[in-house]
């Protein structure tokens, strides 16, 4: 049974304790059972599914079909640790479905919000994000894409890679080069559906959880002048305010998979018979223990108040975010890793939770800013209050 005790914090109000809870009786009904071979057709199906329940009202603002008149990040947060720590495949799908249709909320206009959110809500198109390329990963701003202006819109040329639902996806938000000035300044924002002319989402990449996951080429791709997404010259500041908004609810699916894998190894350690009695009278494993519930706890503190210093003081929160993914990822690492241990031969075997967890974990550490990324963000933070 998973501590729920963390729901009476002061960050919450009713709202979020009566979702936690409807969610949570949603997830045993909806999401039993181990994933198959097809992640794109599963994938597709839970997205549907989460539209059916309702779930995904919360990654869009209320005039386009949503829940809350703005994204509320501690319904978000809440929402992915629940579906996480039930199905790292239901976690992704509704993750994808905010950050890929985030920056549509935060800067569409109204005719663009309107074609693309209320769909988004309903689990009816599935979105993605488009940022990454093969020569540019944490270093943003030295992104290669180009959009030409021509003839009343854009020709787009390069790629993009490890896009999360390249393939499947029925719309990609992109970030391209449109020459304004070099670095940051000169790239912007469009909204490119998936079978424009001249894009070719079909290179998947096959990675250690599988999720559906695909390298985006354009070869002189068309776009209207009407793809383009908010100011032009403006897509790196719209592209880190989105990642501000989701990098929060990265530490919260960590904290997901965490309190699963503390859950098993607690019901596991109460079981596994040993030395006449179980594992869990053992000291050293009551000390492992004693260690994965520390660092539980520690990530949900700092996940929920990354989420309310944004919801409720209304103030940017680039420092608590960073600090809460880089705790919730790399401990839930490390609390997996001990789940495992206490699994013994069977918590490396496939089909077991926390073998999936093992693998479900590490890219976190890596998307939306590697842990290193964000120790930068950390320091560069702290050093400035210091400076001030
Ligand atoms: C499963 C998965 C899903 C993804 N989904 C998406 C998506 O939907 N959309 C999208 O646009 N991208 C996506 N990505 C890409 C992801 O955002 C990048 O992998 C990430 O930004 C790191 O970039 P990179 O892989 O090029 O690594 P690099 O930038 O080459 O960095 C490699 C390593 O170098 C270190 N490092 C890099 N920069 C610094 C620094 N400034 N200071 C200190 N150390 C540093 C870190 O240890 C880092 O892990 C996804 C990646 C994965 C694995």
């Amino acid at each position: 049974m998973s501590d729920r005790f963390f729901l009476d914090w002061p960050f919450f109000d009713d709202s979020h304790r009566e979702l936690a809870d409807r969610l949570e009786i949603w997830c045993e009904a909806n999401l039993e059972g181990a994933h198959g071979d097809d992640v794109d057709a599963e994938c597709r199906a839970l997205v549907r599914r989460l539209g059916d329940g309702g779930w995904l009202r919360y990654c869009v603002p209320a005039a386009y079909g949503g829940f809350h008149d703005a994204l509320d990040v501690r319904s978000l947060a809440l929402i992915r640790e629940t579906l996480a720590r039930h199905s790292g495949l239901a976690d992704f799908a509704f993750a994808m479905q905010g950050l890929g249709s985030g920056a549509i909320s935060l800067f569409g206009s109204d005719a663009q919000k309107r074609s693309y959110l209320p769909t988004v809500a309903k689990g009816e198109k599935i979105a993605a994000f488009a940022l990454t390329e093969p020569s540019s990963g944490s270093d943003v701003a030295s992104l290669e894409t180009e959009a030409a202006e021509a003839e009343g819109g854009y020709i787009v040329t390069g790629a993009k890679t490890y896009i999360s639902n390249g393939g499947i996806a029925d719309f990609y938000v992109l970030f391209a080069r449109t020459g304004e000035a070099p670095g940051a300044r000169g790239v912007s924002a469009f909204i490119v559906d998936a079978g424009a002319p001249g894009l070719d989402d079909s290179e998947r990449i096959r990675v250690i959880a599988p999720h559906p996951l695909a390298t985006l080429r354009f070869d002189d791709m068309r776009l209207p002048a009407s793809a383009l997404l908010g100011e032009r010259g403006r897509g790196f500041a719209q592209a880190m305010a989105t990642l501000d908004v989701f990098r929060t609810t990265v530490g919260a699916a960590a904290l997901g998979f965490a309190r699963r894998a503390l859950d098993e190894a607690t019901a596991r350690a109460l079981a596994r018979k040993s030395g006449g009695g179980t594992l869990a009278d053992n000291a050293i494993v009551q000390s492992m223990l004693a260690e994965m519930v520390l660092d539980v706890d520690a990530s949900a503190l700092l996940v929920y108040r990354a989420a309310w210093v944004r919801d409720v003081q209304g103030k940017r929160n680039s420092r608590e975010a960073a600090l809460a993914k880089l705790h919730a990822t790399d401990s839930a690492q490390s609390v997996i890793d001990k789940a495992v241990q206490i699994f013994g031969g069977l918590g490396v075997t496939h089909g077991v939770p926390v073998e999936s967890l093992y693998r479900e974990i590490r890219a976190l550490r890596i998307y939306e800013g590697a842990s290193e990324v964000q120790k930068v963000v950390i320091a560069r933070n702290h050093l400035a209050e210091f400076r001030s």
